[in-house]
């Protein structure tokens, strides 16, 4: 088994399907000129429905698999020429931009919203506030009130393991945060006015850490951020910009322990994003 195949089995895309001789090469696909900037609903280079394999029932898809580690399904990317660390556009009124800590210790003390009322305690982020990729979902779940960090429990690990299958640590390479800072009951979906109370820390929080990318994770945080009502589908595999900060949209980790198939998806996302780094630092 080689790197890639050990790495896809520790998300959990196993088992591993090889292309067959010759395959890629005669794909009609290969002689078509690549979308700009899109990532197909079915990318270039995906089988055709006739050898498609059968949908997995477990903790597998072994179709997006082969096409994520294949070259003819990222000749669907433009390259993308960037600043290596751009700097944040506002696109709401601002506040004064306050200090990492103050901004921590203003997010902790917040009344702006309802959700005070019924919140444990605010999550207002973790990782390195210096990394060069930043992490947004959509609001703290019932674990994150409880243990005041974003993205933990089984959605948490399963989002550590992605990040990590990419090359990236989740304490040295990564800051993550959500959209809202505190949560809402029942796992309720955020109202406007919550997102437009709580707008501001992210704003900040942007302008510290001041990413060469952002992903998004999950229909909320993209649509928020987006300011789309676009579907998740729509909004993956592009390259959008938030305050003037590339983004690129994928599955939440919740969302892909409820539906296993979609995590070679999330992972031909997650491949997109690591060529899209490397590209906007120059490498
Ligand atoms: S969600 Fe945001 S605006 Fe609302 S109370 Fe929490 S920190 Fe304040």
């Amino acid at each position: 088994m080689n790197r890639r195949q050990l790495i896809g089995d520790v998300i959990g895309l196993g088992p591993h399907w090889l292309a067959r001789g010759n395959w890629f090469a005669d794909h009609p696909a290969r002689r078509l000129p690549p979308a700009a900037d899109t990532l197909a609903e079915e990318p270039a280079g995906m089988p055709t429905a006739a050898e498609t394999p059968p949908a997995p029932t477990a903790i597998s898809a072994p179709a997006a698999t082969q096409a994520s580690t294949s070259a003819p399904q990222l000749a669907a990317f433009e390259p993308v020429a960037e600043a290596k660390r751009p700097s944040p556009t506002p696109a709401m009124p601002t506040k004064p931009l306050l200090g990492w800590a103050e901004l921590e210790k203003a997010v902790a003390n917040c009344t702006g919203c309802r959700l005070c009322e019924t919140r444990t305690q605010t999550v207002f982020g973790r990782g390195n506030p210096q990394a060069r990729w930043l992490i947004i979902g959509e609001a703290p779940g019932e674990q994150e009130d409880r243990q005041g960090k974003p993205f933990v429990g089984r959605a948490g690990q399963l989002l550590d393991n992605m990040l990590a299958a990419i090359g990236l640590d989740t304490e040295r390479d990564v800051y993550i945060a959500n959209v809202l800072k505190c949560r809402p009951p029942g796992n309720r979906n955020p109202s406007g006015d919550e997102i437009v109370a709580c707008q501001d820390y992210l704003r900040q929080q942007i302008e510290h850490i001041r990413p060469t990318l952002i992903l998004a994770l999950g229909r909320f945080a993209a649509q928020t951020l987006l300011d789309s009502t676009d579907s998740i589908a729509r909004l993956r595999g592009k390259l959008h910009r938030y305050q003037g900060v590339p983004l690129i949209v994928s599955f939440h980790p919740a969302y892909l322990l409820r539906n296993l198939p979609d995590k070679a998806k999330s992972w031909q996302d997650l491949v997109f994003a690591r060529r899209t780094f490397r590209q906007l630092i120059g490498e």
